[in-house]
């Protein structure tokens, strides 16, 4: 699914990525942890496209395809999706119509046709009610007003209409009550399949209770420092992060 090799990249000229390698494999879950300022939004920008961030070294390789060569809209149409750690707001667009742009340039590329407004709104009324979302939260212009929780759940609305093979979910947690938490993690895991490879990127262990994750990796100061399974979640809650060492170290 993909392949990062020694993957180095700046921002405004400063290194931040370090020689990055990570596999993963079609359905499996990877969990990325890390000290605040390790690289782990920079990572996920880089993986989606995100102007500002320069690769200097290393390869991306996407389902056999050179990932770093495409724009982000590409990459998109092929399949990556970033749920990002804070949601965008796009006024005077509704989340219908951005929704139906975007599933429907997805589907072109897979060459397969459009939906007409019956055929989407039927499908965006049946993944909203899973997520608890009522038929006003879908017709308001993208996440303007939205609580905290109700723009993560807008992100797993998206991700859940546009069925992405590669979904990044970048602190997705941060900001959400348990139940909103709970909610979040149940879209996640519904969308779990052989075919679709998930990287959860977190702060915090109790994520990873709710989706639980095939492999986790410790993101230090732009290298993964460590590698383990989902055990490895409940160890660096109880340690903390210190033994990684700090910016300045680095
Ligand atoms: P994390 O998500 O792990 O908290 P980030 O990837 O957001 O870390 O940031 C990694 C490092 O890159 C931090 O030291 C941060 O200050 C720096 N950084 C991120 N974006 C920029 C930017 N646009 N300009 C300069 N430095 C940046
Ligand atoms: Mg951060
Ligand atoms: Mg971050």
């Amino acid at each position: 699914m993909l392949e990062i090799k020694n993957l180095h990249a700046t921002v405004d000229g400063k290194e931040i990525l370090k020689g990055i390698n990570l596999t993963i494999n079609p359905g499996e879950v990877h969990a990325i942890m890390g000290p605040n300022g390790s690289g782990k939004s920079t990572l996920s920008y880089v993986l989606s496209g995100r102007d500002g961030y320069e690769v200097t070294e290393g390869s991306v390789t996407f389902q056999g395809k050179d990932l770093l060569a495409m724009e982000a809209e590409e990459r998109a149409a092929e399949g990556v999706f970033l749920a990002f750690q804070y949601p965008v707001e796009i006024p005077g667009v509704s989340n219908t119509t951005f929704l139906k742009t975007a599933l429907n340039a997805v589907r072109k590329h897979k060459g397969l046709p459009e939906l007409d407004a019956m055929q989407f709104l039927k499908l965006i009324r049946a993944k909203a009610k899973a997520l608890n979302m009522n038929d006003d939260m879908i017709k308001r212009a993208v996440n303007v007003g939205f609580s905290g929780g109700e723009k993560k759940r807008n992100d797993i609305l998206q991700m859940a209409m546009l069925e992405p093979s590669f979904a990044i979910l970048d602190e997705t947690d941060s900001g959400l009550d348990i139940d909103a938490l709970k909610l979040v993690a149940d879209g996640v895991n519904s969308l779990r399949s052989p075919e679709r490879s998930m990287l959860v990127i977190t702060h915090y262990q109790r994520l990873l209770s709710y989706i639980v994750p095939d492999h986790v990796h410790v993101l230090a100061y732009g290298k993964i420092v460590r590698s383990g399974g989902k055990e490895l979640a409940l160890e660096l809650e109880a340690k903390g992060y210190a033994e990684f060492g700090s910016p300045e170290a680095a």
